[in-house]
């Protein structure tokens, strides 16, 4: 990540971890921060299946993580593989032919805890299965599945219990000489993950994926997900991340992407900086923000915009962005490009002219983008 030598008070220094690849996808090192969700369909159901790992790829998600429980959706999954337009990941958690199902069929990376399939030798066919395959491993550690004989010893879930059931899961991997994994310590509680990933982040240089488990529904689960994630991102620590909500994945994928832009560690698409309105607006701000989101999902291009309603902040927010409307009264109001006063807009060609104005200046950063390569 570029540092940014004006504003040092913006720096965030990233833990230094060695680098794996998920599929085309380079997680950890100075990789950007991936972005990933998990479907909910039956995983047996191709076409519901790709649809959904489409929707949330088109809304940003680097890698889609699918369950494959039984045979048939290891099955499916081989199809899923081959159409899906980001690297999958195969969700497998006891049974080791389902790894080894899911490396065959094209499977980016596994999910397992290698302590959790059985003996040595089964260790070893999935290993062999991932090599063969080009897979890496997920390690997921959770509170809620800790292994007995360390909640025997810790009495509870505690950091130190989750730190060393990751460490007894990586030495497995590394006695058979297997490098390519990266590791979570997920809970529902921020405290118990925030604590148990700063001790992962010391006792080992794997790629961390970061996650606050079963977080909640859209509103409280975003925001235990920002405090979460966002403290751990903010300290460096976190090469790949999942906001796991009881809502669409698509808003997952949303929400993962506002934590890091929030933090300046990845930009995709249209940022809007809005006011939240009051007496003093010069047209309904609410709305209208709600209705450019909707306008301008697609965009993938960073950019920043200012909606304000008034001149008591807008001029100001327009000067650090790279679009800006302020409301004005007498039914129109100001546009600004590139913090620059440009021309006067009525309220009601406004939603329309800033759609134009945005597709407009990704057009031509996709051009600019197109010929530098
Ligand atoms: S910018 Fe103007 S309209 Fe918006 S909240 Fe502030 S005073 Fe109210």
């Amino acid at each position: 990540m570029s540092l940014n030598p004006v504003r040092p008070w913006r720096n965030i220094y990233r833990r230094k971890s060695r680098q794996i690849m998920v599929g085309n996808v380079p997680v950890g090192g100075d990789a950007p921060i991936s972005v990933q969700t998990m479907t909910n369909t039956d995983s047996s159901d191709v076409r519901a299946t790709l649809d959904q790992i489409i929707r949330a790829a088109d809304v940003g998600a680097d890698i889609v993580r699918v369950s494959t429980p039984d045979e048939s959706s290891t099955r499916a999954l081989r199809e899923i593989c081959r159409e899906s337009p980001v690297p999958i990941v195969a969700d497998i958690h006891f049974h080791y032919k389902r790894a080894i199902e899911a490396a065959e069929a094209g499977a980016a990376c596994l999910r397992i805890n290698p302590g959790n399939i059985g003996d040595a030798s089964r260790v070893r066919e999935v290993v062999k299965a991932a090599k063969d395959h080009g897979c890496s491993i997920r390690i997921g550690v959770n509170a809620g599945s800790l292994e007995k004989h360390l909640l025997e010893k810790y009495g509870e879930p505690c950091p130190e219990a989750m730190v060393e059931s990751g460490l007894d899961h990586i030495k497995l991997l590394e006695d058979n000489d297997f490098h390519e994994f990266k590791i979570s310590v997920k809970a529902s509680d921020v405290f118990l993950a925030a604590a148990a990933y700063q001790g992962l982040a010391e006792a080992t240089d794997a790629p961390i994926h970061l996650g606050i488990t079963e977080a909640g529904g859209l509103v409280s689960g975003t925001v235990k997900s920002a405090i979460g994630l966002g403290n751990l991102l903010w300290m460096g620590i976190g090469d790949t991340l999942r906001v796991s909500l009881s809502a669409d994945p698509v808003e997952e994928v949303k929400v993962g992407f506002e934590i890091l832009k929030s933090l300046g560690l990845r930009t995709r698409g249209v940022q809007i900086i809005s006011c939240p309105s009051c007496a003093r607006q010069g047209f309904d701000v609410i709305k209208t923000v709600e209705a450019l989101e909707q306008r301008l999902e697609h965009i993938k291009q960073p950019m920043s915009l200012s909606i304000i309603g008034c001149v008591v902040n807008g001029p100001g927010e327009a000067l650090m962005t790279d679009l800006g409307f302020t409301g004005g009264g007498a039914g129109s109001g100001m546009v600004y490009l590139a913090g620059k006063q440009s021309h006067k807009l009525s309220n009601d060609q406004m939603i329309d002219h800033i759609v134009e104005l945005v597709e407009k200046r990704a057009a031509e950063l996709d051009a600019a983008q197109d010929a530098a390569e």
